[in-house]
C-alpha cells in the first residue's frame, strides 16, 4: 500500500434543499476530519419577498437535519439567523472554512445558477479547491438530458418521459428494446380530465396528515417572526413535514389515501377543497427528504395491489419522472441566460392583489387566499389560476416566476424558473420571435374553462362567458386581448390554428371593444 496521504480537510456544504441524509457529500468525506456547515442567511430568505411558511419550512428542516447529524456523530457546524447577524452565505462559509482550516469547500451541484457561480468565485478568492458533486437524487443527469436534447429537434417532455420510462422500467412490460408501456399507452392524461358534479368532489377528499410543529419548528417560527418580520403570508396553519420520518409518514397518506383519485381530478378545482386528491409531496421531495424512486415505487406498488388505478399511477408517476425531471433538464441545459428571457415580450407588473389576494375575481381571491395562508397551490391553480391571469394580462415573466419562487412553499429555482418561464408564461424562446422551448403553443384559457373545471364562477360578480359589457369576465377579455395582440406572432403556429380562426371570425367592432377594455382593466390592475 502506498503511504497514507494527510488527510485534507473539507467543509462540507449542505444547502437548505439538499437534506438527504445520505447524500453523496456526506458519503464522499471523512469523519472526524471534515466538517458539514449549514446557514441561516437573512439574504437568502430574502432576495425575493419568501412566505413565512416557506421560510419556516426550510430552516425548521435544517435544523432538525442538523440535529440527526448530531445523533449520527456528524460534526456539523451550524450558523442560526441570529449566528449569523445578516451576514450573507458566501462570507459565512468564508468563515467557517477559515475557522475549521478547511482547504476543500465540498458540496452537491446546488439547484441554482446563483449558487453555483459564489461557490465558485469565493473558492477561487480563498485559493480552495472546490468539489462539486453530481446531485444523484435525479433519475436523469444533466448529461443524459444534454444527450436526449441534442438527438431532437424540439425538446417535448412527452418523449423525454418515455426515455425515462424505459431508463427506470418503471410501468413497463417486458425488458430491452421491446419493453412495452404496461396497459398499452404511455399516458393517459385523456383519462384525467374529470371535474366535478354541482355537488362537489365525492368523495370528500380525505386532508394530508399535519405535523404539528415539535420544540424545533416552534423555535424556528419564532426567530423567523423575530428576526425576519413582514414577512408575506401567514404562518399560523403550518403543518408540514420537516424530517424524513415526516415525509415517508406523508408518503404513505397520499399512497392510501388520495392517490387513487388523484388522476381523474388532477385538473380540477374546487373552493372548499385546496388540496383535492394531490399528493402536497412536492415540498419534500425538492428538500431532498424523499427521492422521487421512492414514490414512483410506492405508487407503482399500490398499482400492483389492486389499491390505485393505472391512470392515477401513471399520472403520478409523469409529474415526478417525466415533467419534474425534465424542467429539471431545461434548467441545467439552458444555463444562467435562460433567466433573462421574455419570448412574448411582456413587461406588466404583477398586480397588486397576488399579494394581499383583494380582488373581486373568485378564482384569483380562492387561490392566492389559499398560498397566503399555506403557501400551497396545486399545478392547476397554479398553471391555469394565477399563471394563466398573469399571461393573459401581460405580466413580465420574471415577476410571475419570482412570485412562484418565494410564495410557495416548494419554491426553489431549478424548479419555478423553467416552470415559469416555460410552462406558464411561454417565453422561453432561444432567440427573440423564435419557437418557445417547453411548450408547443401557450397555456390560455378564458373564463369558460376555470368555470368547467372548478366552482369558481358560480359565487363571482363576473360572468365566465361574457367578453364584453360590466359583467365580462376578465380572463375572458384578456384571453380574447392575448390572442388578438399576438395574432401575427402565431399565426404560423398549426397548434393555434383553429384558436386564431375564431378571432378572425370576430366583428372588427367587438375586437377593437376587447382592446379598450384590456387596455383599461390592465390599467385599472396596476400591470401597466
Ligand atoms: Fe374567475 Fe371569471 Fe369565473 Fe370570476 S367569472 S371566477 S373571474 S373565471
Amino acid at each position: 500500500m502506498p503511504p497514507s496521504t494527510p488527510h485534507r480537510p473539507a467543509l462540507v456544504v449542505v444547502f437548505g434543499d439538499q437534506l438527504d441524509p445520505d447524500f453523496p457529500a456526506l458519503r464522499a468525506s471523512r469523519f472526524p476530519g471534515d466538517t458539514v456547515f449549514m446557514a441561516e442567511s437573512v439574504h437568502e430568505s430574502r432576495h425575493v419577498p419568501s412566505h413565512i411558511q416557506r421560510t419556516v419550512l426550510f430552516l425548521a428542516a435544517m435544523r432538525h437535519f442538523a440535529h440527526d447529524l448530531h445523533a449520527r456523530a456528524i460534526p456539523c457546524d451550524y450558523t442560526t439567523l441570529d449566528q449569523a447577524q445578516g451576514r450573507p452565505l458566501d462570507e459565512l462559509i468564508a468563515d467557517a472554512a477559515t475557522r475549521h482550516h478547511a482547504s476543500i469547500i465540498r458540496c452537491v451541484e446546488p439547484g441554482e445558477w446563483r449558487i453555483r457561480r459564489m461557490l465558485e468565485a469565493l473558492a477561487a478568492r480563498l485559493s480552495l479547491k472546490l468539489e462539486i458533486l453530481p446531485d444523484t437524487h435525479f433519475i436523469a443527469t444533466p448529461d443524459d438530458f444534454r444527450a436526449w436534447a441534442s438527438t431532437r429537434s424540439s425538446l417535448t417532455m412527452e418523449y423525454f418521459y418515455r426515455e425515462q420510462r424505459r431508463r427506470t422500467g418503471y410501468l413497463m412490460e417486458g425488458s430491452g428494446p421491446r419493453a412495452k408501456p404496461r396497459g398499452g399507452q404511455w399516458n393517459l392524461d385523456h383519462d384525467n380530465r374529470e371535474s366535478f358534479g354541482k355537488h362537489g368532489p365525492s368523495p370528500r377528499p380525505r386532508p394530508p396528515l399535519r405535523f404539528e410543529p415539535d420544540a424545533i419548528t416552534r423555535a424556528t417560527i419564532a426567530d423567523v417572526r423575530r428576526l425576519l418580520p413582514n414577512l408575506p403570508g401567514s404562518i399560523d396553519s403550518f403543518a408540514w413535514p420537516v424530517t424524513r420520518a415526516d415525509a415517508l409518514a406523508a408518503l404513505r397518506d397520499f399512497i392510501d389515501h388520495r392517490l387513487p383519485l388523484f388522476g381523474p381530478f388532477e385538473d380540477a378545482m374546487w373552493s372548499t377543497e385546496p388540496i383535492l386528491y394531490h399528493s402536497t409531496l412536492s415540498a419534500p421531495l425538492n428538500l431532498k427528504l424523499l427521492n422521487p424512486r421512492e414514490c414512483c415505487e410506492a405508487a407503482i406498488d399500490a398499482l400492483s395491489a389492486g389499491r390505485a388505478p393505472l391512470a392515477s399511477v401513471e399520472g403520478f408517476v409523469r409529474q415526478i419522472i417525466g415533467w419534474r425531471e425534465y424542467i429539471r433538464g431545461i434548467y441545467t441545459l439552458e444555463g444562467p441566460a435562460y433567466a433573462e428571457r421574455n419570448g412574448l415580450e411582456q413587461h406588466g407588473k404583477l398586480p397588486w392583489f397576488y399579494w394581499n389576494a383583494d380582488t373581486d375575481m373568485n378564482c384569483l381571491r380562492t387561490c392566492i387566499s389559499q398560498v397566503l395562508s399555506t403557501g400551497f397551490g396545486h399545478h392547476i391553480q397554479r398553471l391555469m389560476v394565477t399563471g394563466n391571469f398573469a399571461l393573459l394580462a401581460g405580466v413580465h415573466p420574471r415577476a410571475v416566476s419570482d412570485w412562484y419562487l418565494g410564495m410557495f412553499i416548494d419554491g426553489v429555482d431549478w424548479v419555478t424558473l423553467p416552470n415559469a418561464l416555460g410552462m406558464v408564461m411561454h417565453a422561453d424562446a432561444r432567440v427573440p420571435g423564435g419557437p418557445a422551448l417547453v411548450g408547443t403553443k401557450p397555456y390560455v384559457a378564458s373564463g369558460a374553462y376555470i368555470d368547467r373545471m372548478s366552482n369558481y364562477c358560480q359565487d363571482c360578480r363576473y360572468n365566465p362567458a361574457a367578453k364584453t359589457g360590466d359583467e365580462a369576465c376578465p380572463f375572458t377579455v384578456f384571453y380574447w386581448d392575448f390572442l388578438i395582440r399576438n395574432r401575427e406572432r402565431f399565426a404560423s403556429n398549426q397548434r393555434m390554428t383553429m384558436i386564431l380562426k375564431n378571432v378572425d371570425r370576430m366583428p372588427e367592432s367587438t375586437r377593437t371593444q376587447i382592446t379598450i377594455s384590456a387596455t383599461t382593466l390592465r390599467r385599472t390592475l396596476g400591470v401597466t
